[in-house]
């Protein structure tokens, strides 16, 4: 506090004595200003006093032998007007008499009166040399001007006083000169006859000022007095006016003789010159001042809080005196070893249990600190003093540390250490530090062993803690929670947040939710999930955990984390096969019926369906596939017959059913031969159902009259009428769309005449390859409708998709670019396709459904062909 009050007294001292010096400074720039500017006023004055001195000389000598004769008036007259007019300040000039007449004169108005009385004429018949240049004192001329008139004597042969010549100067002349010094608008300059009558002044104190400098007490007396050249000096120009720094300066150059002197003073006000100075002057003083104020404050707040500090540590001093006795006898009671460290003096007290603890008598430890750092495990003994030397620096609030010590017997404990500061000295430097220290050893054996145990289990073991107000951590996880989460168990120990953070974001929520059920039901917790590890990617995590409700409200899980992720791999691989067997077997062009021990039938596919009509539902009784296709009792015993002893013999056929015709009754009640196979797997089968009716007729020329176009190779009519029947009544059980496309070729009766009837024929094999492989869905269809017009069956197919198909098709043909030079729409052969797709039901019919494909073509026929219409806007 003190070096505070020095600092701010030095500073108010320093800060007067820069002030005190900058005045100096500014006084001595202004006196040096000021006779600077006077200079220039005498050496101008001066010049112009000689030259009006050297002119009078002139009219003098110019006169002729004196008295001046008649002759010699004249042309004095004459002469005397030329000077006046070419000097400046020069008012009138005059020649007067011995007597005191004006004989001669620049102005007529001044011929002949007499000037006998006036001062200079009485200085000139006084003056001892003719040479002497009278200055008269200001005055009020006869032309009632105020001036002042300079004369030069004129004597004749025998030197006898014969007249003098004079100059009257006009005050107004000299104003130019005298502004030309003001350097600022508060100078003030003064032009007066030595005697102290004043003849001009220009500035602003003009009006104030005593016309005749020269009264007594004035600046002008004073100076006058001093007899001293141009210096500077202080004083008011009127009796209680401003006080000025001015300036006064005699005006008498050596060349002349002058009777009197001029003076000229340049004067500016103390209060003008100061007044930066002055402003800058308080300005400091008030922040000095301000300064001054708030050290003040902050050193008394500092020092009231310092005193209350002292008084708190003298309470906590008196009231620890008391304690302490009583803590080391219950810590001592609680088994720790106490100890206790004066850092001035370096002594440590070592309690009786802290000796016994490390197996020594009471006089077998000693009081300073090596007794502790030399027990202390080498290689923990570093990291201890470390501990405890962050602790000292005040980085922690407690010293806490863990590590072995040597036990008298040569063994080492682990001990846990525990302590902190409990006096400083005024600094808040630590006097006095004490500790407790505890025998952990059985507890760090537990844990090894615990964590040998948990090493070998694969997967983590946790306890998780959840408190009422929703914090959560991990009294305790074994080491491999690091592969789980990449989290190091010591972190989770105290907060197990970090955990959350690792789990995938589309999986957290559902994590937080199994919880927080568990917490609520206290049911256990299950939980598969993902996690995503840094540098390990995502990965599948399966937890279960039991929950426990402590008498804290808080929940405790005992639990169990492992990495799961091969095997969720391998189980989605898994269903994605599954997924693909499925559809394919959907999808094959063979039946499949897949029959379980019972004889309940629980998987047919599309094709079986197909053939048989039957879905699922039809068969949904072990023996219902036997009572439908069999409707004859006898039939079905036979076939029955065959198809047990073909099972039979599967048996030793490595589970290989072989197939045999069957000729069955479908759903619709026709007669349908099958070959029917199969394969047994376990005491389940799968029998396999492929259209025999079509393979016994080996004979191409039958097949193709039956089902196909001879040209085309595509179904033929007949074959179409009777799929698109079963197909309608399969949708219409399944509720499932069918759609129709009804294709046309565009102009072709023009191809015909243009290319000839083959090459018609030819161009519809082409037109017929184009929509075979445009319709490559096993159960889609596509039927030659007759001549040149085509048609498409397509199931389970909404008019979306039915319009998108029939947009292939027609622009695969339009690529196939076949040259059709005699065509409207393009030169190449192209059709139109008419959609239709409905839902069947017992509304309506198939030929409906035809119809509307035909009328829809109609359509896209009449707009231009080479489109497809589908009955919308
Ligand atoms: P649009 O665009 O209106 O359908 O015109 P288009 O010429 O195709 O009209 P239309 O349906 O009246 O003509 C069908 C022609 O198809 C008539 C016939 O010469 C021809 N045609 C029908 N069947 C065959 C066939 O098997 N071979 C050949 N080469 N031509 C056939
Ligand atoms: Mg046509
Ligand atoms: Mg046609």
């Amino acid at each position: 506090m003190p070096w505070l009050i020095a600092l701010l007294c030095a500073g108010g001292v320093v800060l007067v004595f820069f002030l005190a010096i900058e005045r100096q400074a500014i006084e001595a720039r202004e006196r040096q200003h000021l006779q600077q500017q006077v200079r220039v006023i005498n050496d101008n004055l001066s010049q112009q006093l000689e030259a009006m001195n050297r002119a009078l000389e002139a009219v003098i000598d110019d006169a002729g032998p004196l008295p001046v004769s008649a002759e010699h008036v004249q042309r004095t007259q004459r002469r005397l007007k030329a000077f006046s007019r070419a000097m400046i300040g020069v008012r009138t000039m005059a020649m007067v008499d011995a007597r005191g007449n004006v004989i001669a004169a620049s102005r007529d108005g001044l011929l002949g009166r007499n000037f006998s009385e006036r001062d200079y004429f009485r200085a000139a018949r006084s003056a001892t040399s003719p040479n002497t240049l009278i200055i008269s004192p200001p005055y009020t001329t006869a032309l009632n001007v105020w001036a002042i008139t300079l004369a030069r004597v004129m004597v004749d042969a025998q030197g006898n006083f014969a007249g003098i010549v004079t100059a009257t100067l006009d005050p107004e002349a000299f104003t130019t000169l005298l502004e030309s010094v003001r350097y600022t608008s508060d100078v003030s300059v003064t032009l007066a006859h030595g005697d102290g009558l004043r003849f001009l002044m220009v500035g602003q104190a003009a009006g104030l000022a005593d016309p005749d400098m020269a009264r007594p007490g004035s600046p002008l007396s004073s100076r006058l007095q001093s007899g001293e050249a141009a210096t500077v000096f202080s004083g008011a120009l009127v009796e209680g006016g401003p006080v000025q720094l001015m300036t006064i300066h005699t005006v008498q150059p050596a060349a002349l003789q002058m009777d009197k002197p001029l003076l000229v003073a340049v004067a500016r006000s103390r209060a003008a010159v100061f007044a930066d100075w002055q402003y800058k002057a308080v300005a400091l003083a008030v922040a000095y001042l301000v300064l001054a104020l708030l050290a003040a404050g902050w050193l008394r707040s500092r020092h009231q809080r310092r005193l209350q500090r002292l008084q708190q540590e003298r309470a906590l001093a008196a009231m620890n005196a008391g304690f302490e006795a009583r803590w080391r006898a219950v810590l001592e009671a609680t088994n720790q070893g106490v100890w206790d460290w004066d850092t001035v003096t370096d002594k440590v007290f070592f309690s009786p249990v802290w000796k016994a603890m490390l197996g020594c008598a009471e006089d077998e430890v000693g009081d300073s600190l090596e007794e502790w750092r030399s027990r202390v495990h080498p290689d923990d003994l570093v990291a201890a003093q470390q501990v405890l030397q962050t602790h000292l620096k005040g980085e922690t609030g407690v010293y806490e540390h863990l590590y072995r010590m040597r036990h008298k017997n040569g063994n080492y404990l682990w001990i846990h250490d525990r302590g902190g500061i409990v006096e400083r000295d005024a600094q808040a430097r630590p006097l006095r530090v004490i500790g407790s220290c505890t025998d952990v050893s059985q507890q760090r054996q537990q844990q090894q062993t615990l964590d040998r145990l948990t090493a070998n289990v694969p997967g983590a073991l946790y306890q998780y803690q959840l408190e009422a107000d929703g914090h959560g951590f991990f009294p305790y996880v074994s080491a491999a929670i690091q592969d789980i989460y990449a989290c190091r168990p010591e972190d989770l120990q105290q907060d197990g947040s970090q955990v959350f953070s690792r789990i995938h974001p589309d999986d957290l929520q559902a994590v937080r939710d199994g919880i927080e059920q568990s917490a609520r039901t206290l049911e256990l917790w299950l939980s598969e999930y993902r996690v995503f590890l840094p540098g390990r990617g995502e990965r599948w995590i399966s937890g279960r955990a039991k929950p426990e409700l402590l008498a804290s409200g808080a929940v405790l899980w005992h639990g169990y984390l492992q990495d799961v992720t091969e095997a969720k791999q391998q189980a989605m691989q898994l269903q994605e096969t599954e997924r693909l067997l499925r559809h394919l077997m959907q999808e094959m062009p063979i039946g499949l019926l897949m029959v379980d021990g019972q004889g309940q039938a629980y998987y047919v596919n599309r094709r079986f369906q197909q053939l048989c009509g039957y879905s699922l539902d039809e068969l949904s009784a072990p023996e219902q596939w036997w009572l439908l296709a069999y409707p004859d009792a006898d039939q079905r015993a036979r076939a029955r017959h065959i198809w047990e002893q073909a099972v039979a013999q599967a048996d030793n056929n490595g589970g290989y059913i072989p197939d045999q015709s069957y000729t069955i009754t479908t759903l619709e009640g026709l007669q349908r031969t099958l070959r029917i196979g199969g394969i047994t797997f376990g005491n389940h089968f799968l029998a396999t159902l492929v259209d025999d009716t079509e393979q016994q007729a080996e004979n191409a020329f039958f097949r193709g009259l039956a089902y196909n176009d001879g040209l085309t190779g595509l179904a033929n009519r007949r074959r179409f009428d009777e799929l698109f029947e079963a197909e309608w009544q399969r949708c219409r059980r399944s509720q499932r769309p069918l759609a129709v496309l009804m294709i046309d070729i565009d102009q072709f009766k023009r191809y015909n005449d243009t290319y000839g009837h083959p090459q018609g024929d030819i161009c519809l094999q082409q037109v017929a390859d184009v929509l075979r492989q445009g319709c490559r869905r096993s159960h889609d269809l596509v039927a030659r409708y007759g001549g040149e017009e085509f048609v498409c069956l397509l199931p389970e197919c909404d008019l979306d998709a039915a319009r998108a198909q029939a947009q292939a098709l027609r622009l695969a043909l339009f690529e196939r670019s076949i040259e059709h030079s005699s065509a409207d729409v393009a030169p190449v052969v192209t059709i139109s396709i008419g959609v239709a797709c409905l839902i069947p039901d017992a509304q309506s019919t198939p030929q409906q459904l035809l119809a509307m494909a035909d009328a829809n073509l109609y359509r896209a026929k009449a707009n231009g062909r080479n489109r497809v219409d589908d009955g919308g806007q």
